[in-house]
């Protein structure tokens, strides 16, 4: 048995129940097994793949708050501090009520190589609780993040531990914690990221993941004298990734054509009506449909079948698993020309490989949509320098970063005979930092 498959085999046994944790861990060391074979020995001596996969620390705690009824409400929080070799931990917070112990750790896992692609000094974590935000008042929100910030303090810090946001935290989420953590420590520092620009947020965050999605996917494009003028773009959710992925299609010139969100999907054949969309969700906290009832070129669809829709570029926004088997099917069969992801693991493995070996590019999560950290890590540097950069500064930089991104995808799936491969690109790109910084810090 080679080294990677005994390692996924050994985590797999160790982590029962946790069906996302294995499925990234599978995907990420098979696609890097090639560069890990060039050092076997030594790799297996050192227990690197172990060490990789096993978080430093794991953290899981009580959350307990009071509704606007008075009913005592109570909560389960974790953080997963991954891996530190190149920097602070950092990534998101996910308030869902699927949240789980698995569900973080492929999200952290995931983190760690996204991270390094960025080239900037962050090292891998992700948190989160099983609180759903959507139907609670401004108030309860309010209460369930003092609550769990009261317990997270302790195991954060500018210098250690740097959250931010993701499904279900947004700018008032994070105001909030923000708040919290300030009241309990005394210290105004860069302790999360995605604040309010009024205590220290980046301009252009807010734009980040979504944005940095479409300079990803333009190089890809590019790279195969392909561009986004005038392409249908499919596009799933209508959250934070969502909204600004269509805004920068649109400034490309393309056409996105579709959004979703957990109940439905809209297709608007006249192309979607972005302050429409925004005022619904970013204002209104609304639906879909209620877009698709201000709309009359737009016809909303209730449940899945998304993908279904004819496009040629797919940019899946929501979840993980949110594009199967069937769906790389349909997209096939509609002659898309890309996939590129803005969420994290949407695409399942068969419908991964399905895409690629019908020469579909593809773009992978942690190289796609690493624009959200990047810019979070642009936002700790303004911080610690207490300045604030002008939004064409930090653009201009993200589009950088995303060049060169793509360029360390490409050139690593060249080295290893696997061109236009980006997905292993970004796993090995990813992983060879990684492994020179854990090797150099020796034993830890
Ligand atoms: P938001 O909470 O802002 O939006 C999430 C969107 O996805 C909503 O439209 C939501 O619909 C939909 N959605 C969530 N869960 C499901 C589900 N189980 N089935 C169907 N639809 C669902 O989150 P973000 O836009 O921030 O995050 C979206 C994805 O992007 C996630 O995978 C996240 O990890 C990833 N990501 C986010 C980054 C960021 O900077 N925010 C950075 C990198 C990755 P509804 O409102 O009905 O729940």
């Amino acid at each position: 048995m080679s080294y990677v498959d005994e390692v996924i085999a050994k985590i797999t046994k160790e982590n029962p129940g946790e069906p996302e944790f294995h499925q990234t861990l599978n995907e990420v060391l098979k696609s890097i097994e090639v560069a890990v074979e060039e050092n076997e020995d030594i790799y297996r001596q050192d227990g690197l793949l172990e060490r990789l996969a096993n978080p430093e620390r794991q953290i899981k705690f009580r959350i307990p708050w009071v509704d606007d009824e008075g009913q005592v409400q109570v909560n389960t929080g974790y953080r997963v501090q991954f891996n530190s070799a190149l920097g602070p931990y950092k990534g998101g917070l996910r308030f869902h009520p699927s949240v789980n112990l698995g569900i973080i750790k492929f999200l952290g896992f995931e983190q760690i190589f996204k991270n390094s692609l960025t080239g900037l000094p962050i090292g891998g974590g992700k948190g989160g609780s099983d609180f759903d935000p959507k139907g609670k008042s401004d108030r309860e929100v309010m209460k369930f993040c003092q609550s769990f910030m009261s317990e997270l303090y302790r195991h954060i810090g500018a210098d250690q531990d740097v959250p931010a946001g993701d499904i279900g935290v947004g700018g008032r989420e994070i105001g909030y914690l923000y708040g919290q953590y300030k009241r309990i420590t005394k210290n105004y520092e860069g302790v999360l990221t995605g604040k309010g620009l009024t205590f220290g947020g980046s301009l252009a965050r807010t734009e980040a993941t979504g944005y940095g999605l479409l300079y990803f996917t333009n190089e890809i494009l590019k790279a195969n004298n392909e561009t986004m003028e005038g392409k249908d773009i499919i596009v799933s959710g209508s959250g934070n990734v969502a909204i600004y992925a269509i805004e920068k299609a649109k400034q490309l010139g393309g056409n996105p054509i579709t959004a979703t969100d957990s109940t439905g999907w809209v297709y608007d054949s006249e192309g979607i009506d972005l302050e429409l969309l925004k005022e619904i969700k970013e204002i209104k906290r609304g639906r879909m449909s209620d877009y698709a009832a201000e709309r009359s070129s737009a016809e909303y669809h209730e449940g899945k079948g998304v993908w279904s829709v004819k496009g040629d570029i797919a940019l899946p926004c929501a979840t993980q698993n949110e594009l199967t088997i069937d769906d790389a099917k349909a997209l096939v069969d509609n002659g898309v020309i890309c996939v590129s992801e803005g969420a994290n693991m949407p695409t399942t493995l068969d419908a991964t490989d399905y895409l690629m070996d019908n020469d579909v590019l593809f773009g992978p999560a942690k190289a796609a949509n690493a624009g959200g950290v990047a810019v979070s890590a642009l936002e700790m540097s303004q911080n610690s320098e207490r300045l604030h950069w002008t939004f064409d500064e930090v653009d201009n930089r993200l589009q950088n970063i995303m060049k060169d991104i793509f360029i360390q995808c490409n050139s690593a799936s060249k080295r290893f005979d696997a061109e236009k491969n980006y997905v292993m690109g970004a796993n090995i790109a990813g992983f060879e930092r990684v492994a020179e910084a854990m090797q150099a810090q020796g034993i830890v």
